[in-house]
């Protein structure tokens, strides 16, 4: 399997440090607000992966944190604490958010068949570990306190910026402007491990610590949590593209110098999912959200689509018309699906492993998921029958998960109602109104022969014509 790694900036074969299983981890999210879609392009994309990973053979061990505490508004250490923001919000308790937005995050989850990893740990749970982390660092000199926050020294890196050729002035400009310097760094690009003298004082969650009452940075957690759930050997390690630098930048200098080896060989990252406006961000305030879009008459399984549609590795730029169109290709897929014949019948084993052979390829292709629904394409319009079609469909979703098959029955069964039930006409049929409109002033008149003639020509249009109190009613047949 090929999969591009933003740490070689190539595509480069997937090799597993223990041959055959996988250790996989996934920032995950902050719960201070509910997932935009954005976001949750990320996580249906992982989600890809992880199946991809089981298709092609591997068991996979993956690990997820929920991000409870330490995320401050920007990802540099300043700013505001947003689950204290989202506190502040809402006038409820920091715990009350985080339960909140996880249970809504994985509703949303659930909704878009994003399976939930079989770790998640959210990160106040993990606090003493934390703690141990920082010790050893501090111990092993990579760590200094300055003014009463514990740092990482990252002068003692020999490289420092894995993914990107950044330096201190590019940094510069990735902070945010207006953003106060801490004076208390040694160098500008060293990063909070612990925060005691916090500039919060209403700081809800404070754990005790050696270095005094305090809490966690935002980039320590998921090195802690991955290195206590997942081993000091990690195989792939995801999230979007924003997460590399300094998220996982910052990961990479903690955990390689706690444990003192190379820790991580695969990153696999996730472009942005843009609106016409730019990126879209949770602390924008309005923004996108599965239930935005379940309100305006989208499927999420459409949304779904709509991000398998298109590379993990491109910026996808989001759009109504976009939606829309995605709405028809998913409806006319489910309509093919449903026209399969359900008897069972002998699996063409022979048009079956060329069918597989082009979807695992698609995959191994460093997840190419439209390739791999070109390989969905082909089976339906392959010269086998109908059982191998069903067969290879239902195998086929356990990675691309749009609920192909139920949706399939759902979508026929919609269908046959529809043309059960006699259908009102349409208001803007404009030819029949005016027939029907005649036919009144006709009965009006008492020229029934001119009445009936109307009714005729209504039949022949498939329309009857149902005389009520309230005024004729139009049943097309
Ligand atoms: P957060 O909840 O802010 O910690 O982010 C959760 C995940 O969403 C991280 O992996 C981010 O990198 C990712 N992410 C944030 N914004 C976007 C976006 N516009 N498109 C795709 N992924 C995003
Ligand atoms: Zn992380």
């Amino acid at each position: 399997m090929k999969l591009y790694n933003t740490l070689t900036r190539t595509r480069d074969e997937f090799v597993t440090h223990e041959p055959g299983k996988v250790k996989m981890y996934t920032c995950g999210p902050t719960v201070y607000h509910f997932a935009h879609i954005g976001n949750l392009r990320s996580y249906i994309m992982e989600d890809v992966l992880e199946k991809s990973l089981e298709y092609v053979g591997y068991e996979v061990d993956r690990c997820m944190n929920i991000t409870d505490v330490g995320h401050l508004s920007s990802d540099a250490d300043t700013g505001e604490d947003k689950m204290l923001k989202g506190a502040k919000r809402e006038k409820k308790t920091v715990m009350e958010i985080a339960q909140f937005y996880t249970n809504a995050f994985f509703d949303d989850c659930k909704k878009l068949n994003i399976r939930i990893p079989g770790k998640v740990v959210p990160a106040t749970s993990c606090i003493p570990e934390f703690i141990e982390m920082v010790s050893k660092l501090l111990e092993k000199g990579y760590a200094y306190e300055a003014g009463g926050n514990i740092y990482f020294d990252t002068s003692k890196l020999s490289e420092y910026y894995v993914f990107n050729k950044h330096d201190a002035e590019d940094l510069e400009t990735g902070v945010r402007e207006g953003v106060e310097e801490d004076s208390n760094k040694r160098n500008k690009i060293d990063f909070v491990l612990w925060f005691t003298k916090s500039k919060f004082e209403d700081q809800e969650l404070k754990w005790d610590s050696p270095w005094g009452v305090g809490y966690p940075g935002w980039h320590i957690e998921c090195s802690a949590i991955s290195t206590k759930y997942l081993g000091e050997y990690l195989d792939i390690h995801c999230g979007g593209i924003d997460n590399a630098f300094p998220h996982h930048t910052n990961e990479i200098a903690q955990s390689e110098a706690y444990l003192g080896h190379k820790w991580c060989s695969n990153w696999f990252h996730v472009l942005h999912l843009n609106t016409s406006g730019g990126k879209m961000s949770k602390s924008k305030g309005e923004f996108l959200t599965v239930s935005l879009l379940e309100s305006k008459g989208y499927d999420p399984m459409v949304y779904r689509l709509f991000c398998l549609q298109s590379h993990y590795r491109k910026a996808l730029v989001f759009s109504y018309e976009a939606l829309d169109n995605t709405t028809v290709t998913y409806e006319k897929l489910l309509g093919r699906i449903a026209a399969l014949s359900k008897d069972e019948m002998p699996l063409d084993e022979e048009a079956a492993a060329k069918l597989r052979a082009s979807f695992k390829e698609a995959l191994e292709n460093d997840i190419n998921t439209s390739l791999a629904i070109t390989a969905l394409y082909d089976v339906l319009k392959a010269k086998t029958n109908d059982f191998t079609k069903r067969t290879l469909i239902g195998e086929f979703d356990k990675v691309l998960s749009l609920s192909l098959l139920e949706m399939a029955d759902e979508y026929a069964a919609k269908k046959q109602e529809e043309s059960a039930a006699p259908a009102e006409v349409n208001e803007a049929d404009a030819e029949i109104l005016a027939l029907v409109a005649e036919r009144v002033e006709a009965r009006k008149a008492k020229n029934f022969k001119r009445a009936d003639e109307i009714r005729d020509m209504l039949a022949a249009m498939n329309i009857t014509v149902e005389d009520t109190p309230n005024g004729p009613k139009i049943i097309r047949k």
